[in-house]
């Protein structure tokens, strides 16, 4: 179902972050949605330039109450430890009946730091991630087609309207998502193993490559090729933003590193002792994943 979004849904969008997700999804709105007037929020002046620039919103501000007043919807793209600031300083400024949402890559951390907030405010909230993504930050980086065919996890609370999940789910609709509802200690444990454990493992093998000695560093850079290269552009990704993501879902992140550890040490030994239908075997299946991987057109 993809329900039109035209003027009707949203007059007024105010963005909060205005990076990868934010500006990306600016550009939908700019695209699908003309009528609607776009503000976004950034705290540096260079973010505000460049919005302006690729012009891509209506209104620019560094100051997150100015930027929520009047607003229908209002997304935070910030990194998750702003949430708390920005929760803070939107509150008292929002419209009663507004539907507030959220892109963050953490949802019980989500919730834990802007319900408390919000739903004094007489407002919808909606928490959510739209599970796509790139290695690169910024305004410049985003583009509408960021969206098309992948997931977008919503994890609404007890208090959120489903009306409320029903806009939202429009939204991402029409940036060209599937959407699913999820609760959101569920959302975190599939996330830390589909996502949070696959980039810790890039960070943890790109910096082990880094501490080499010299001369078998710059070669590991020249055969790069052989699976090195795929982890290097995962362990480029924003590291405040990842930084956060480690922190807010600690417990689920811990839980499945201790998983992948045991898996670990069973190659290893097997390795050790030449259990050759051992390796055989844990690699066969690990195929067929990718297969339906692509069969799932998530490749
Ligand atoms: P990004 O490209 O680094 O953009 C972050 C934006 O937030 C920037 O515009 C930044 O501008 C602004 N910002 C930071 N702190 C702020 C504050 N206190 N008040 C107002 N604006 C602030 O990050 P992103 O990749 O779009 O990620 C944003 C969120 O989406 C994160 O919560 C992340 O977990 C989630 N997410 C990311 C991905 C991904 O793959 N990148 C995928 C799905 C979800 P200034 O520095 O100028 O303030």
């Amino acid at each position: 179902m993809t329900a039109p979004l035209g003027n009707s849904m949203f007059d007024r969008v105010a963005l909060i972050g205005i990076g990868l997700i934010g500006s990306s999804l600016a550009r939908v709105l700019r695209r699908d949605s003309p009528g609607t007037a776009i503000v976004a929020c950034a705290r540096r002046a260079e973010t505000l330039d460049a919005v302006r620039r690729l012009g891509i919103a209506d209104q620019t501000t560094d100051d997150p109450a100015a930027a929520v007043a009047g607003a229908d919807l209002v997304v935070i793209a910030t990194p998750l430890s702003a949430y708390g600031e920005v929760g803070r300083r939107i509150a008292p400024a929002l419209k009663p009946g507004a539907i507030v949402t959220d892109v963050g890559s953490v949802k019980e951390a989500a919730i834990r730091a802007l319900a408390p907030l919000l739903l004094p405010a007489g407002v919808q909230f909606v928490p959510g991630h739209p599970v796509a993504g790139t290695e690169h930050s910024g305004p410049q980086a985003g583009f509408a087609e960021l969206f098309r065919d992948r997931w977008c996890i919503l994890t609404p609370t007890p208090e959120t309207l489903p009306e409320a999940v029903a806009k939202v789910t429009a939204l991402w609709e029409q940036a060209g998502m599937r959407v699913t509802v999820m609760a959101a200690d569920h959302h975190d444990k599939v996330l830390a193993m589909t996502s949070h454990l696959p980039h810790l493992i890039a960070y943890t093998i790109v910096s082990t490559a880094t501490d080499l000695e010299d001369d078998l560093k710059s070669e590991v850079i020249a055969f790069s090729a052989g699976g090195f290269r795929d982890f290097t552009r995962i362990a480029a990704s924003d590291p405040v933003m990842w930084r956060d993501i480690f922190l807010a879902n600690r417990e689920a992140v811990l839980e499945m590193l201790q998983r992948f550890t045991e898996d670990l040490t069973a190659l290893q030994r097997a390795i050790r002792w030449g259990e050759a239908d051992t390796l055989e075997e844990r690699f066969t299946r690990t195929r067929a994943i990718r297969r339906s991987i692509i069969e799932a057109k998530q490749a």
